[in-house]
């Protein structure tokens, strides 16, 4: 299977392909429609356990329907509404995927939106609860003002996150207009 590699998030999906059947635990932490919430689905070992997070019910409610009637039963599937920095600090087990898409849900309610404080509490809880080679994605959208006030915080996080101990980079198309999506892209060592 191969992706366009033309935004953060078809980037994430093919960077994060081979990982995925070799994850035990696999977290969608802001599942939205449940786009990111059924890739991993779709992947995944039918063993491993999915958990996917929302502050809003109804987009837990529209990933749940988007993951019925499909041709396989996606069993291993926690579904949790809250913020994600809460709702994380539950799996006891090591992260293998952590994927976030932050900002508002495109065809809801754009009053609700990532806030900066709470995706790098959760981002930081992430780093300690992360497998050895498990990889965390961060999908940020500078297009509007909070969303470019959060990938700047995010980004100076980032930043001071210990080289020795994890790999961070992240990617952004060059020749978009609009300020496109930025991808953050983290690995902890091996
Ligand atoms: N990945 C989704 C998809 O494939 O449809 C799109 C995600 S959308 C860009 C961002 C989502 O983050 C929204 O559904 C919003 O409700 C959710 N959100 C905002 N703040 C949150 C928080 N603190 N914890 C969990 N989810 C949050």
């Amino acid at each position: 299977e191969t992706f366009p590699l033309k935004n953060a998030v078809t980037m994430a999906h093919a960077l994060l392909l081979p990982y995925i059947p070799k994850a035990k635990v696999l977290v969608d932490m802001t599942c939205g429609n449940g786009h990111d919430t059924m890739f991993l689905a779709q992947h995944m070992n039918q063993s491993a356990q999915l958990y996917a997070f929302d502050i809003q019910s109804c987009a837990i409610e529209q990933t749940k329907k988007n993951m019925s009637g499909k041709d396989r039963e996606y069993l291993h599937i926690i579904y949790g509404v809250g913020s994600h920095d809460q709702l994380v600090t539950q799996i006891t087990e090591p992260l293998d995927v952590v994927v976030f898409n932050l900002g508002y849900l495109p065809a809801g309610d754009h009053a609700i939106y990532t806030q900066s404080a709470t995706t790098i509490n959760a981002c930081k809880i992430c780093l300690n609860k992360i497998a050895k080679n498990g990889i965390i994605m961060l999908a940020a959208y500078p297009g509007t003002p909070a969303g470019e006030e959060e990938q700047h915080a995010l980004k100076k996080f980032l930043q001071h996150v210990p080289q020795k101990e994890y790999d961070v980079s992240y990617w952004q198309p060059l020749n978009q207009i609009h300020n496109p999506p930025i991808l953050y892209i983290i690995q902890k060592r091996g």
